[in-house]
């Protein structure tokens, strides 16, 4: 290569990395509604964009990224972690997430909301979506109440007949979607989680307060905890209460006037229930 070739060459390879370079410092993060849209029936595209879900340093074992999001005023006294799709085949749970992050974006109500709407992003993805992660580990038995060692295996062995479903790990705490719910819930310091599943149609409740009686046509069936449960370790042992919401259809959400009144259900009875004049004796 002459010396006239070699400095064209140079100088177009300094050309193109000086046009490249803004392209790279600017690069946006991938929008993942439309991969999310693409799988889950009934799923709020649009919703999800608007919501401008951001990447949080979790991770899941495929490596994948878990999302969230903000929103409210941060020094709140009202902090409500809201989470979705911790069994990666209840994908209604996720479609609803992002309805409700909707409302709190138009309305907050006074509280600092933190979504998850999707925890297990590997199994809500996988073909077909499993209710374990990617390590087989029913995530929601996984969490670290105490005597988990005793129970949560003896619990699956003898109750569930080792259903594979609801294999709860080798150890409390071994995976990496329990962890960061955990790191969550010590760093976010929230006052009440509300944790999406499907399909029982009822409503669940772990903690201290007076549970609600219905969210929408939902109406309160404790039916008790279980080893490992987010519900035992929050609820109970941490005394942040748990509302577990169980949509009636894993696939589909409720009609539009359901997700409304739900919401303003679940809304007001956080204002009975956790406001100023609720703390007083
Ligand atoms: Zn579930």
């Amino acid at each position: 290569m002459s010396i006239q070739k070699t400095f064209k060459s140079l100088h177009y390879f300094c050309l193109s990395s000086l046009l490249l370079l803004p392209l790279v410092t600017q690069a946006k993060v991938k929008d993942p509604c439309p991969d999310w849209g693409a799988r889950v029936k009934s799923f709020p595209v649009a919703i999800c964009q608007s919501a401008n879900v951001q990447p949080s340093n979790g991770r899941t074992v495929r490596g994948r990224t878990i999302y969230f999001q903000d929103t409210g005023p941060v020094n709140s006294s009202s902090r409500v972690l809201v989470i979705g799709a911790i069994h990666g085949d209840e994908q209604s749970s996720a479609s609803l997430a992002f309805h409700w992050l909707n409302y709190a974006q138009k309305n907050n109500l006074n509280t600092y909301w933190r979504f998850i709407p999707i925890v297990n992003p590997d199994s809500l993805m996988s073909k077909p979506s499993r209710r374990t992660n990617a390590n087989g580990v029913d995530l929601n038995r996984n969490f670290p109440t105490p005597n988990w060692n005793d129970e949560a295996k003896k619990h699956w062995e003898i109750r569930t007949r080792k259903d594979p479903r609801r294999f709860p790990g080798n150890q409390s705490l071994s995976e990496p979607e329990s962890q960061f719910i955990v790191q969550q819930i010590n760093t976010f310091k929230p006052t009440l989680i509300v944790s999406i599943h499907a399909p029982y149609g009822v409503l669940d409740f772990d903690g201290p307060k007076a549970p609600p009686k219905k969210l929408g046509f939902l109406y309160l069936d404790q039916v008790g905890i279980f080893p490992g449960s987010l519900g035992n370790y929050s609820g109970v042992h941490r005394g942040i209460p748990v509302v577990t919401v169980e949509l009636p259809n894993s696939l589909d959400i409720p009609p539009p006037l359901e997700i409304t009144k739900m919401w303003t259900d679940l809304t007001a009875w956080m204002n009975q229930t956790f406001s100023e004049t609720a703390k007083r004796p």
